[in-house]
Order: structure tokens, then sequence, then C-alpha cells
């Protein structure tokens, strides 16, 4: 059974995330490489630092200010991420394009939805879970489905996308089941 790891909210299941995180790579598709489907999400988060009114707020802290690696606000519409994310961000570096491309996921699913049952300890669907919902969103913002599903390899996956092998495995494992 699924160990429930964020809070219950409404429900969703993969192909409604998967939806989402497509709408937003439409918003988006000029920072993304037409013919390997590689989302430039470190560009698009300097384009949304220059814009601030436009689709979501960004925003840099400096690293003694928070032990979090992204933290979504809602009520702004933005994120907020230490120094050392924005700098791994701009160096392309998977794990950090995963924690912001998560953080947008709670932004474009959770806005005012998360409602704390018996917070974090309450067991529910993994489909009905935040944190299992943002991790979806962002291996789907960054990976092109129909680009991907001709790829053979996790390793081919990560190296196109830019996600860990880690990421790369697990969605591997997604698309068998889709
Ligand atoms: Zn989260």
């Amino acid at each position: 059974m699924y160990k429930p790891k964020g809070y219950k909210v409404e429900r969703l299941n993969q192909k409604n995330i998967m939806q989402k995180a497509a709408s937003l790579r439409g918003a988006a598709q000029h920072f993304i490489t037409l013919d390997t489907g590689y989302f430039d999400l470190g560009e698009f988060v300097c384009y949304l630092l220059d814009n601030n009114d436009i689709l979501f707020e960004m925003q840099i802290v400096e690293d003694e200010l928070t032990q979090e690696e992204g933290i979504a606000i809602p009520s702004k519409n933005g994120i907020a991420m230490p120094d050392h994310v924005f700098n791994s961000l701009m160096d392309n570096q998977p794990r950090a394009r995963f924690t912001v491309a998560h953080e947008l996921g709670h932004l474009m699913l959770h806005e005012q939805k998360v409602y704390y049952l018996n917070g974090i300890d309450s067991w529910h669907h993994h489909e009905e879970d935040s944190e299992w919902q943002a991790n979806m969103f962002a291996a789907h913002l960054l990976i092109d489905f129909e680009k991907a599903k001709n790829l053979k390899t996790a390793d081919q996956i990560a190296t196109q996308f830019g996600v860990s092998m880690e990421v790369a495995m697990i969605y591997m494992k997604n698309i068998k089941r889709m």
C-alpha cells in the first residue's frame, strides 16, 4: 500500500495531471526545443522573474532564510527558491529542475484545494496525495510523452529531457502502464 507523503487533495489520475502539465508546456512553448522536447526551465524561470505579472511570480531567497528546496506560495501564485537551487537550475541540474517543476505543480494543481484532514498521517489513495501529484506533474512537465514513447532506455530519457536517472526510471515504468 502507498504510504502518503503529502496532504489529501482532490483526486487526480496520471492522465488528468499529464493534461495540465501539457497545457503549461503549451504556454511555455518558446522555451521548448522543437525536435527533442527539452524544456529549458531555467530560461523560463528567468523570463518569469523579468515579467512579474505573467503566469507565476518567482522569488529568490537567500540560502540562510530557508531549509526548503523550494516553496510554493499559492496566495501569490508564486514560488520562492533559495540561491543554491536557482544557481543549480541555471546550470540545468536535474535535481533543481525537478524541484522547481514540482513546486509549479503545487501551484497548478493545489491552489486553495489542500485540505488538512489529519495532515500527513492520514491514509489516502496515492492519486489523492499532494506530493504524488506534484511529482507526477513535474515529470510530465519536463518529459514530452509523445517523444519519450520512442525512447528505449531510462538513460536516453534522462539525457534528452534533463531529468535524473531515478525520475527517468519511474517514468519508464509509468509509460508501460499507460
Ligand atoms: Zn511538494
